[in-house]
């Protein structure tokens, strides 16, 4: 079942502090800064409450969509793609057999060892969903670190400023509880804001957290040898975020719209396009 993926601690530990988050940053921050009743209480609650709810949203969509399963039926196509150019070579240099699932790999599936079954396009197993990210849930994930970063810089900003302005008189507690948020917050908007800039760099290079490090071992190896390493999946940075975020900008933001993605078995590569 699909709803015993949320039963689990590190799940909890997330709802709980996006609970936590969500509270204290409209009902202690925000009431004690302007106001909930004045119009720039109502209306930054207003925008922090949506926020919230996209990141909800992208969360639940998140351990909810299964990342892809390899079709049992899955054998690479070597024939049809026609025999014995580069291209063909490397697709199915990666189309290796699974020996825990005993069945094919296409280019870019991995074997996960916590889901104990192989994943298309994977990209890490993510205890915080409980789930893989893999090709179908990829962009979820990533529009979730997206909405938590701004989220998270969202709230900073309010904690700061309020404490800023905050006239303790004397409450050490109180400043202390203020302050101890406010360092919460900078570690939180820091952490996602690094893991989102990483996917960022994934994304515009059309690669997976396994293939980079691949890609240094096989950068290592090429400079050792003295050839020139090409990144395989590498179609442009426009080309790479559309085949994440899909080709119509207006989607670009929705965690579930995710028409452009195909059967995840085969993938472009860069020659195919130059
Ligand atoms: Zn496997
Ligand atoms: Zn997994």
């Amino acid at each position: 079942m699909k709803c015993e993926r949320f039963l689990t601690i590190p799940v909890s530990a997330v709802f709980l502090s996006m609970g936590f988050v969500y509270y204290i940053t409209i009902f202690v921050f925000m009431e004690d800064w302007v106001g909930l009743q004045s119009s720039a209480g109502s209306l930054n609650s207003l925008i922090f409450s949506f926020l919230s709810f996209l990141c909800l949203f992208s969360f639940f969509s998140c351990v909810l969509i299964d990342p892809g399963l390899v079709p049992a039926s899955y054998i690479p196509d070597v024939e049809e793609s026609g025999g014995s150019d580069k291209e063909t070579d490397k697709n199915v240099a990666q189309s290796t057999r699974c020996d825990k699932c005993s069945t094919y790999k296409p280019p870019r599936a991995h074997h996960c060892r916590v889901c104990r079954r192989c994943v298309l396009r994977m990209d890490h197993h993510c205890q915080w969903i409980n789930n893989c990210v893999g090709y179908w849930n990829y962009k979820a994930f990533f529009i979730l670190v997206l909405y938590a970063t701004i989220g998270s810089i969202y709230s900073t900003v309010i904690v700061i400023t309020c404490s800023c302005q905050k006239d303790f008189g004397g409450k050490v507690s109180l400043k202390t509880f203020y302050i101890i948020c406010g360092a919460a917050m900078i570690g939180l908007s820091v952490t996602l804001a690094t893991l989102l800039g990483w996917h960022i760099y994934l994304i515009i290079h059309n690669m997976t957290t396994i293939e980079y490090y691949d890609e240094v071992r096989a950068m290592w190896m090429a400079r050792k040898t003295g050839q020139s390493y090409r990144r395989p999946f590498d179609l442009g940075v426009y080309k790479n975020i559309t085949l994440v975020l899909g080709t119509n900008m207006l989607k670009w933001l929705c965690p579930t719209s995710v028409s452009h993605l195909k059967d995840g078995l085969t993938f472009p590569i860069s020659r195919d396009n130059s």
